[in-house]
């Protein structure tokens, strides 16, 4: 049988050179069960019934899967908008989602402050779209100017018309990641305030306001980028992987991931 890929799924061979932590694979658990082991890597979707177009839960899987394969414990917890935001997670997520979601997750997530406790206590975030604007000052839903967590100085208003699209950048430089992919969808355009880096510049799409793309502050990274974001850039999965972990993680068998990219970047170019 041919090992070529086809347009069907089909899953990637286990990589090789790393033991898989258990037989098992992550621990997935509810927000209610037993606490997480104090040694595993913790990543925590926030939101997951409001925030969740676009295969946002492939981004913790993805998280999930990388630390799994390098041996690293790994636990995933689902946290509905209604439950409150457990602190002991390493890594907190948000997708992105429509404008009525949005300002609910926004009105939940700043009743609750335990993802702002979270990330100032320096716990690893990965905020997409909708999750990116709201973590800001405010932003627009349905028309009207909502309070965002005002965790980072973004305000996000409309622009004249939906961006949607292949978005591709380059990566502010020293974070030393390789070209950035997504598949954007939004009305918003986001402006970051002076103390602030864009994750990156745009050079296909128009992210943040068609000059540059997300934004990076210590730990946070905030990005337009759907696709998931994770699956199209496992660099970057990785780099949030290490900031959790304090460490920098070996390489793994990126075939998979590379025959995406490569795919959707000559989508662009074709
Ligand atoms: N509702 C927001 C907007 O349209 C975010 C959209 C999204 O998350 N895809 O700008």
């Amino acid at each position: 049988m041919s090992t070529e890929p086809t347009s069907g799924y089909a899953p990637p061979p286990e990589p090789s050179g790393f033991a898989p932590a258990s037989r098992s694979g992550p621990r997935h658990r509810a927000a209610g069960d037993d606490p997480a082991s104090e040694s595993a890597l913790r990543i925590v979707w926030l939101c997951p019934d409001l925030l969740s177009t676009y295969g946002d839960r492939g981004n913790m899987l993805i998280l999930a899967r990388r630390a799994y394969v390098r041996g690293i414990p790994v636990e995933t917890i689902e946290v509905r908008s209604d439950e409150p935001v457990p602190q002991e997670g390493d890594i907190y997520l948000l997708g992105g989602g429509e404008d009525g979601p949005q300002a609910l997750a926004a009105q939940r997530l700043n009743a609750n402050q335990g993802l702002h406790r979270a990330v100032a206590r320096g716990a690893t975030a990965l905020v997409v779209c909708a999750g990116y604007q709201l973590i800001g000052t405010s932003f627009f839903a349905k028309g009207a100017k909502c309070a965002g967590l005002g965790i980072l100085d973004i305000t996000s208003d409309r622009g004249a018309t939906r961006a949607v699209g292949e978005l591709a950048s380059e990566a502010d430089p020293a974070l030393n990641l390789p070209t950035l992919t997504g598949f954007e969808n939004h009305g918003g355009r986001t402006h970051l305030g002076p103390g602030l880096t864009p994750l990156a510049r745009v050079t296909t799409g128009v992210g943040n306001d068609g000059a540059t793309e997300g934004v990076w502050h210590g730990k946070i990274i905030g990005t337009y980028m759907h696709g998931p974001v994770l699956a199209r850039n496992p660099a970057l999965a990785d780099l949030l992987i290490s900031w959790a972990i304090g460490s920098p993680v070996a390489p793994i068998d990126d075939t998979w991931p590379n025959r995406l990219r490569a795919e959707r970047l000559a989508a662009i170019r074709g």
